[in-house]
């Protein structure tokens, strides 16, 4: 089975699992003054993380839902309102934030242009017209395929912001990707930011964890939120340790991902029913299928049942994820695949 359903499939090294042996490890919830653990590994991707976003400081959380549910509910108290895109993860996927059971924040939507990125004629009327207390965006943006939001559109995003005080996070669970993907340091991307979040667990390959980097104060507290939902805990430099391997390691080999992914799209063109995007730019290629006369979860069980298991994006979109855990000879063999059933549509 050739596995593209996604980058949270990677599994860690056996030289990642050895940096665990030898981590000094402490109780990370026991937080001082300063609101900083107690767990010597942790503080180090924390440091670690500091320096590649150029943010003050740093928090690690469990899930890339966790980090950006305590940046929103920091930010934020219930019935204030966010401005978020209607296919954010952050609200497509997690919506706790928004659950009138829990975070009862309200979101106020903008949308993609076709490109894929924010429409900022559309963030800067709802800046005026509303009061909106923060502005989320997503780089790189999952469902719309993978996309980076470019530097002139980060710049206008900023502007607006900076002119009505509204501060802006950022999911970056794919941060790495945008960087590679734009030709951008990661720290410039994140200077638009006032906070941004990043998953280790995807394509960076460590097992578990995300961090949330932001100016002090706000992470200092952050980590209230994050005790009080949860996630505070013990000895996590067991798996910071798999963390700070990635970022040493591994950013590099998401240039990989990127390129077999790009190759995948130019061989899978001229499909008949499944229509591709124009173009993709990163590891994330999403397959409208509208056409067939089926679901997206039909299709994606059909070629699954041919031996490539691709994800569901949409009820029209299913989604394809290059990661670590794939290889060049996987593409041929998964583009005649998806080819001939297209011609059995
Ligand atoms: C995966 C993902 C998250 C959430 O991360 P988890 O670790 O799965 O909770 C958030 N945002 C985006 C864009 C993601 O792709």
């Amino acid at each position: 089975m050739i596995d593209f359903r996604s980058d949270t499939l990677t599994l860690p090294s056996k030289k990642m699992l050895e940096t665990i042996l030898t981590a000094p490890l402490g109780d990370s919830g026991r937080l001082d003054n300063d609101g900083r653990g107690g767990d010597p590994t942790v503080n180090q991707l924390e440091d670690l993380s500091c320096k590649l976003t150029g943010k003050d400081r740093s928090l690690l959380l469990p899930s890339g839902t966790m980090g950006n549910t305590v940046a929103l509910l920091t930010y934020c108290r219930p019935v204030d309102q966010v401005l978020i895109d209607t296919t954010q993860h952050l609200y497509k996927t997690e919506k706790v934030c928004f659950e009138s059971n829990f975070g009862q924040l309200k979101p106020v939507f903008y949308h993609l242009t076709d490109e894929g990125f924010p429409d900022v004629a559309e963030v800067a009327n709802a800046i005026e017209t509303q009061n909106i207390k923060l502005i989320c965006i997503e780089n790189t943006h999952n469902s719309a395929g993978g996309t980076f939001i470019p530097l002139d559109v980060l710049k206008e995003i900023r502007k607006i912001a900076d002119g009505a005080g509204v501060p802006i996070h950022m999911d970056g669970a794919r941060l790495f990707n945008a960087s590679i993907a734009s030709g951008l340091d990661v720290k410039e991307i994140c200077s638009y930011a006032d906070s941004v979040m990043f998953c280790l667990s995807k394509g960076l390959g460590a097992p578990i964890g995300s961090m949330l980097c932001g100016k002090h104060d706000f992470i200092v507290s952050a980590a209230k939120t994050r005790k009080l939902m949860g996630g505070g805990m013990r000895q996590a430099g067991v798996f910071a340790a798999c963390g700070i391997y990635a970022l040493e390691h591994q950013i590099q080999d998401l240039k990989k991902d990127h390129e077999r992914a790009q190759q995948c799209f130019e061989l899978l063109k001229g499909l008949k029913k499944i229509k591709l995007p124009g173009h993709i730019q990163s590891n994330i290629i999403i397959l409208d299928v509208a056409e067939s006369g089926k679901s997206a979860s039909e299709v994606v069980e059909d070629i699954k049942k041919l031996g490539v298991w691709l994800s569901v994006s949409s009820e029209s979109h299913a989604r394809i994820v290059f990661s670590r855990n794939n290889t060049d000879s996987q593409i041929a063999e998964a583009v005649e695949i998806i080819r001939s059933y297209d011609a059995s549509l």
